[in-house]
């Protein structure tokens, strides 16, 4: 090495550790985004057009609400907790600094990978809410592929000035029960929506919406972070119980439009009319959702960060309802598979972003860690092949878990370790990010 070189490298180092002191010494605090400092008690509602087919995809803005109370975290706002099939991040005008950013998944993510989108174009809407910030920002949408690609992007104003901002109700006007909890402020905001109760059935679905909770908390973590939930239930009536089935024909106009052959898929019970579903829910104190359909019929599903939604009067509702929003809220990815592949929702060469699978492409961002800890080894975490409806090249940690069978009682310990990040990162501040980025 020359002098030369020494020397660049010397000074190099000495302004660096320079700047880092000074930066420290003038952020003592540096780090989380202060709520307060950036956001009003306000949600800001976005809705979204995702349209496109297999091969391509377009973001168009619909309309925006703001209503009374932001029930959402108010800590880790600039960091993500997994990278998702897509984000919304706000940046501040002025600065161009990152305020808040959040990740999602979507239905229309789903049946891109359908026979469907290979011969027509569609369009599904999506809603995120977020909190509503003090100064005109940028609201910044992308989809990422299963190569966590960005295929789709779009950036629009967001002015709290602007008077095509709609203000929204304060309050519902449907019959809201609290579970448990508190204040919207203080927990994770969980809301049980009615699908397919009539109005003399408000009680069966009080019970149902217990019966789920219950189940929620008779697993760990959930158990013991249970103080960290707010839980309520909200009633809309249907004037006929049931929920609609294509297949046999059968239409029933219920609050949430929900039907059975989503993506023409027989049990897949969920609702595209994700508008309406939030129309249902201004008003109330709401982070994460799980609709809660009166059908014997076994059914229903879990997109992450957008909502859940199963059958409630079916033999396996306790266990499903809880793998559902393992999905929805912890983005765990389903640990079953099949004999035949579909190879297009794992590629190999690339880590998913779902805590529970690995492709081996990037494992030391999986569970090495557990396969050295005493506990999760005598609950036999190890890395086995199968998982996420792939046979080969997607591993999962457990021979079974939850997420892989109704009739397995609990989580496995990598499951269990995400959810409890999960609750953690929306209640209280995180010291590293686990992902801040979509790699
Ligand atoms: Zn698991």
């Amino acid at each position: 090495m020359s002098p030369a070189t020494l020397y660049y490298i010397m000074t190099r180092r000495i302004s660096f550790a320079i700047l880092l002191a000074t930066f420290f010494a003038t952020l003592p605090l540096a780090a989380q985004v202060r709520f307060d400092e950036w956001f009003c008690d306000t949600t800001l509602r976005l809705n979204y057009i995702f349209a496109g087919t297999n091969t391509t995809q377009d973001i168009a803005l619909h309309t925006m609400a703001c209503t009374p109370s932001w029930a959402g975290r108010r800590v880790n706002l600039d960091t993500l907790l997994l990278a998702g099939n897509g984000q919304v991040e706000l940046t501040d005008s002025a600065s161009g600094k990152r305020i808040y950013i959040t990740s999602f998944s979507t239905l229309f993510q789903e049946w891109q990978h359908s026979e469907e989108a290979t011969r027509v174009r569609k369009a599904f809407e999506t809603v995120q809410l977020v909190p509503m910030p003090r100064r005109t920002c940028f609201a910044t949408v992308r989809l990422y592929d299963s190569r966590r690609r960005i295929v789709a992007e779009l950036t629009h104003t967001v002015s709290p000035h602007d008077i095509l901002l709609r203000r929204g109700k304060a309050s519902s006007p449907y019959a809201v029960t609290q579970l448990a909890g508190g204040a919207p402020q203080a927990g994770i905001d969980l809301v049980y929506v009615a699908e397919g109760y009539t109005a003399a059935q408000h009680d069966l679905f009080l019970s149902d919406a217990r019966t789920a909770m219950e189940a929620l908390f008779d697993h760990e973590p959930f158990g013991q972070l249970r103080d960290r939930f707010n839980i309520r239930a909200l009633f809309v009536p249907s004037e006929r119980e049931d929920v609609s089935r294509p297949g046999e024909g059968m239409w029933h106009e219920t609050p949430c439009r929900s039907h059975f052959h989503t993506l023409y898929s027989d049990r897949y019970l969920m609702t595209e009319h994700l508008f309406g579903l939030y129309d249902l829910l201004e008003g109330v104190p709401v982070e994460h959702v799980i609709v809660l359909a009166n059908t014997k019929t076994y059914g229903g599903g879990g997109i992450y960060n957008l909502y859940a939604m199963t059958s409630a009067r079916q033999a396996w509702f306790r266990p499903v309802v809880v793998h559902e929003f393992g999905h929805s809220f912890a983005g765990l990815a389903d640990e079953y598979f099949y004999d035949d592949q579909y190879e297009t929702f794992y590629p190999s060469g690339v880590e998913p972003w779902e805590p529970n699978l690995t492709t081996l492409a990037d494992f030391s961002q999986k569970w090495p860690h557990l396969l050295k800890d005493s506990a999760a080894l005598a609950e036999g975490v190890s890395v086995f092949e199968g998982g996420g409806y792939q046979s080969k090249g997607v591993y999962r940690p457990s021979n079974n878990c939850r997420m892989h069978t109704n009739q397995y009682p609990v989580f496995c310990p990598v499951c269990r370790e995400a959810i409890d990040r999960a609750v953690r990162y929306h209640t209280e501040p995180l010291a590293a990010p686990a992902t801040d980025s979509a790699h």
